[in-house]
Parts: C-alpha cells; structure tokens; sequence
C-alpha cells in the first residue's frame, strides 16, 4: 500500500512494545546526565524556577542591632534589682529613635532612650523594656517595677541570616517564601536553571486551531492547547506552532526548524504506523541516536514514541488528547521537570472500590479515569471514560485508577488506590447518577450559583438505580417505560426509593426536510414507508435506551438497513441523519432542532428521579428539589422544549 507520498504505510505491527519502565529507562539513559542552561533573573521572574546555584546572604540580617518592641532602650544592670518594692527612676535621653533614624546620643548609666519599634539600639544600651513595663513620672523620667534580662527584646545584627551565610539552596523552588528571603537580604537577581524552551507542533490533515470553523470530516486540534498547558505546568516554556498537514516536505520543514531553536520537540499524532502516519519516519533524520522506544504498554498511549536526536529529547504523543495528555503526565512530565530542575511531581491519592467489573486490556497498563462518590463505606470509582477519543472525561474525572499489564480486569468490589488530578476530593453536595438529560443542568443551576457542587455521572436508568440501591446517589435519573403496565419509571424503583416527578421530553421520527418518505405522515406511516422502500437506511439507538424499546415498536421485528448502527445519544442520532449517513431515526425534538432536521411526534417520554429516602434531608437535595418545584426552573425547561411534570 502507498499514501499520497508514495511510502510504504503498511500497518506494521508495534513488534517492539516496551513496557512503561524500560521505555523510561532507554529514553533517561539516552538523555541524562546533560548539562543545564543557567540564566540569570529578577526575583519576580524567578517564581516557580530552580535556583541553579547556592546563594549565600551578601549582608547581614538584621543589619543593626534591632528593637523588637516599642519601649525603652536600657542598660540592663541599671534594673538588676528593680522589683515592685523597689522601684528604679531612670531618666530620659533627649531622642527618640523611630525606624530609619540613626541613634546619637550613648545610653549612659541611670538613663534610657524611647526606641520605636525596628529601630535600632543606641550605644551604651544592650536591652529593651517593653512600655508597658513603666510609667511616666515627668516628661523626662520613668519609673521602672521589674529588671531585664540582657539581650531582652533585641534582635542582634546577622542574627537572622550573617553575611556569608548560606540562604537557599541549589536547586530549592522560589516560591514567595523564598523571594522574600531573597528580598530580606537585597538580592535582586539570582541564577536560575532556564526554563526549557518547548517547541510544539500537532500533525494532521483534519485539524482546524480553535476559532476556526470546521468543514466536513475535521476536527478542531485540541492536543496543540493541552500540551502547550502541561509544558507550562511543568516548568518549561512552551512554543507552541501550530498543526502541520500531514505532508513529508511541510512535516519536515517545520520539525527541523522548531527542533534546531528550542531544548525539545513534542510532536502529536501520525504515531499509529497508520496510512499518512509520517512522524515517526521523520525523526531518526533530526540525530542521532534516534528514536529509542516506538510502541509502549500503556493504556491509553500505546503508540507513543520516545527519540533522543543529538542529546535533545523529542517525542511523538499519540493522536487522540486523552492518550496523549495521559502520556505526557505519565511520561514525558518527569524529563521535563528534570531538565527544569524541578522535582517530581507527588499527586495525592486515595483508596476507592469499583462499583462494577471494569475491563482492561491485558499486556498493558491501562489508566482508568474516574468520578469519585461517597459510598456507605467509604469512595466509590465511577469509570467517566468514554474511549481514548473523549475529552469530557477528564472534567469529570476527579483521578486515575491504575490496572496493571498482567491483569485483564478489576473485579467489582476492588479496592484500588486512585491517584488523584488535584491535592484533595471534595464530596459534592449532590450526587446524581443515572440517565442524562440536558434539563438536569437547568434545575442544577440554581445549585452551582448558592455554591452547591453537584456531581453528575451518567451511566444510564439502570445504572443509576443501581447506584441508588448501593447508597452512592442522592437521586438516579431515569426513564423506563414498563411494557407490562405502561408506566414509566415507577415499577423499576428500589426499596427506600420515592419517585419525584421531573419533567416529559417528545421523541419521534427526525428525518432530513422535504424528504417525501416522511413529510406529513404520522410516526407509524412514516415508519411503514422507511421500511418499504429497501434504499432507506435507519440509525437504531444502544440496548438499555429507553428510546430503543419505541424503536422496536415501531420495527414489529424487522430489522432494515442500518439496525445494527446503534449510537449512544440522541445527538449522534440526528448527526448521523442530518450527515446523510442514514435517512431515519428516532430521537427528543431538541436532537432535532439542534440539527434542523423534520421531526414527526411519536410518543412523550417521561424523565423523572430515583430519591434515595435516607438521603432526602441533605442540604443539597433539598435545594434540587425546591428548584425542581421552583417557578424560574419550570420557565428554564420549557425553554429548551421540555415539559415540567409538576
Ligand atoms: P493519528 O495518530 O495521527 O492517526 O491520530 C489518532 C487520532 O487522534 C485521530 O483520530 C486524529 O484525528 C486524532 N488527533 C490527532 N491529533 C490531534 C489533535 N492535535 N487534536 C485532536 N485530535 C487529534
Ligand atoms: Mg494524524
């Protein structure tokens, strides 16, 4: 097989996968020790950098001997014997020392100097006495109740940090801690290790940057953004230059070029061995000795590929974000930070159990982003992963869970370490697990706005009731009809469960406009006429939707063309119709409307929620369903077609 460039893109196998470790240890060995750039900064453009040398105090801190109160400066032997039968007048010095002046006149015996606090100690005196510790008698004496230990209330000059002395360390972060040190001593600039410059460059023929707009069968280039973020957070400085087709002469242009003006060269996508995949070829040009590892075990990330080309690292992430944002974390981030100066990163984590069987591929580590909820005992891990194409599950995902290379699933039930995205998990004040409704976030709304955090995980009716019955929701959202009884929703409660009424959204037929197999027929004629033409093509929805038993109504047991396409959301279903990749499907009005496709009533479906009895006295569902009730929410629902139930 030849691509457009006329190479050899046979999908050749990863014959080599290495595992995470040994991938790690070819790309170090091939890339450290090296040499670090130094550069000199100004405290304020040192934070967050490794000091690259010690720095030692060039003054004394304090620099004079120094008051730590407001009071008197005294020689402590003129009140050894100062008791409250005893009392000592000292007389006054004709100064007071404020911060900045300088003192001028001794303390001699039997006299004592007003000193401001941070002021400096006048000769003759070695302590200080608090005001609080004497009374005016006069204007030019004071009567002293108590003695003073020498040194008392005196910072000495270097007593702090002494000239010489060192500071901060090599290789310690500055933080404002350590500007503040810094500043203390009149440091103003310090040798830091430079950031290392970062070039970025995504590949493929389908990306469009962000402000773009999108043309058939592209994609906006999300890598390019998520890399140049986490080189930021990582102590490099990002270059990030754009998407480049997936072109042998263009690809190499600006590989060569990003690769000759900066540190290292992070490359995304054409890592696959996949026709048009190019990258790979390319890198072994820019040095030796080349690419080091091409093919790891890791899930998602398996195509990341490591080189070393003349001492400088390059990388190709995989294409898809998750991959690569995982692999970059996971891999590339250590290099980074090393190169940097700057220590490894230590991620909290906690123990959570699986609620259900999670899958995995054996042979490679497998990294499971996951929603945390609490369970009767302790955290529960929802999976949020969608695929390795999703980006949404990193927002919902509070951390990963780890499932290593030689186990092909966690039971329901583990215990597993989640390691988590931020320093702590904070429980939502109102956990909903179950169907997804565009509705949910118009009644969660007023929630978010009183400072309420609610989670949602959608896992589908089931899934959420069953949640339910596992105590890790407040409320499971759901819509199930029952053949049986024709009701929806409430036979399929729990023990412990109330159904609270939410609202009725309208499913029917979409079809493209003006399309005579359609146009003004009812659902049932329109279904007819679908499945008597044999050039019609249906899209179907996934087993367990509550829109595939209406579907399978309609059908009567025939099964057209296009059955066995059976996407997860009503918005694929209109995508897919609205594409011209099929012609029908069954979906809410809204997935319609988004689309501008003909919509053909059929049946009003009811969305309603599971409450968890024993939790309907928390906060958070008490203020859910008073917005559900509330007349603002009722308003927000219609206005995205839904009909209140109540
Ligand atoms: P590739 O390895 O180039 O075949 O890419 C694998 C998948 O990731 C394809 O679906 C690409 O469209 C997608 N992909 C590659 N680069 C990016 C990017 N920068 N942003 C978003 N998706 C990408
Ligand atoms: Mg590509």
């Amino acid at each position: 097989m030849n691509d457009k460039n006329g190479a050899d893109v046979r999908q050749d196998q990863f014959l080599d996968v290495l595992s995470r470790e040994d991938a790690l240890a070819r790309f170090e060995g091939a890339l450290f020790p090296r040499p670090r750039r130094h550069e000199e900064r100004t405290l304020a453009a040192a934070l967050g950098l490794a000091l690259a040398q010690d720095v030692a105090a060039p003054v004394d801190a304090p620099p004079f001997d120094r008051s730590n109160v407001d009071g008197f400066a005294v020689r402590s032997a003129d009140l050894a014997k100062a008791g409250p039968a005893s009392p000592v007048i000292l007389r006054l010095n004709g100064e007071t020392v404020h911060c900045g002046d300088e003192p001028r006149l001794q303390v001699t015996p039997g006299t004592a100097t007003p000193v401001a606090t941070g002021a400096p100690m006048p000769r003759g005196a070695d302590a200080m006495l608090m005001v609080e510790h004497s009374h005016p008698v006069g204007d030019h004496a004071i009567e002293v109740l108590r003695a003073v230990a020498p040194g008392n209330f005196v910072s000495f000059a270097g007593s702090d940090i002494a000239l010489g002395e060192t500071l901060l360390r090599e290789g310690c972060v500055i933080g404002s801690r350590e500007i503040g040190m810094l500043a203390a001593c009149g440091v103003a600039v310090v040798p830091v290790v430079a950031k290392p410059r970062v070039a970025i460059l995504s590949t493929g023929d389908e990306l469009v940057q962000p402000g773009g707009t999108l043309r058939p069968a592209e994609i906006f280039d999300t890598n390019g953004s998520i890399v140049a973020a986490a080189v930021s957070e990582n102590g490099g400085e990002a270059h990030f230059l754009g998407a480049i087709r997936d072109d042998e002469d263009a690809l190499w242009a600006a590989m060569s070029k990003a690769f000759a003006e900066c540190d290292m060269l992070i490359l995304s996508g054409g890592t696959s061995k996949g026709a048009g995949d190019l990258t790979h070829k390319l890198v072994n040009r820019l040095g030796k000795p080349g690419i080091v590892a091409h093919g790891v075990a890791l899930k998602p990330g398996k195509p990341l590929c490591l080189a070393v080309c003349d001492g400088k690292p390059v990388v190709i992430l995989p294409g898809f974000p998750t991959s690569a944002m995982f692999t970059f974390h996971d891999m590339i981030a250590p290099v980074l930070r090393t190169m940097a100066g700057l220590p490894a990163r230590v991620d909290a984590s906690v123990e959570a159990v699986a609620p259900s069987r999670i899958a995995s591929e054996l042979g490679r580590r497998e990294y499971v982003m996951v929603s945390l909820v609490e369970g009767v005992d302790g955290l529960t891990a929802y999976p949020t992963g969608k695929g390795s194409g999703a980006i949404t599950s990193f927002a919902q995902a509070d951390g990963f869970l780890t499932i290593e290379a030689l186990s092909d699933h966690m039971p329901a039930g583990a215990r597993a370490q989640v390691t988590l995205f931020t320093p702590h998990v904070r429980a939502p004040d109102l956990v909903v697990i179950g169907s997804h409704c565009v509705g949910l976030d118009a009644a969660a709304t007023p929630l978010a706005r009183s400072g309420l955090s609610v989670r949602m995980i959608s896992v589908g009716s089931m899934g959420g009731v069953a949640a339910a019955r596992r105590g890790e929701c407040d409320l499971a959202p759901l819509h199930l009809l029952d053949e049986k009884t024709e009701t929806w929703n409430a036979p399929y409660l729990g023990e412990g469960m109330q159904l609270v009424p939410g609202w009725r959204r309208m499913q029917g037929v979409v079809y493209r406009r003006g399309d005579a197999r359609f146009e003004g027929r009812d659902a049932h004629a329109a279904a007819a006429s679908a499945l008597a033409d044999a050039a019609c093509i249906m899209v179907n929805r996934n087993q367990g939707a509550g829109t595939r038993i209406l579907i399978d109504r309609l059908l009567k047991g025939a099964r057209p063309e296009g059955y066995f396409n059976q996407p997860r959301s009503h918005n694929a279903v209109a995508a897919a119709v609205a594409q011209g990749r099929a012609d029908w499907g069954l979906a809410i009005k809204q997935a319609a409307e988004a689309y501008d496709l003909g919509f053909i009533p059929l049946s009003q479906e009811h969305y309603d929620f599971a409450l968890v009895s024993a939790r309907a006295q928390r906060p958070g569902v008490q203020a859910f369903l008073y917005s559900l009730g509330s007349e603002a929410t009722k308003a927000a629902l219609r206005k995205l077609g839904f009909e209140p139930a109540s």
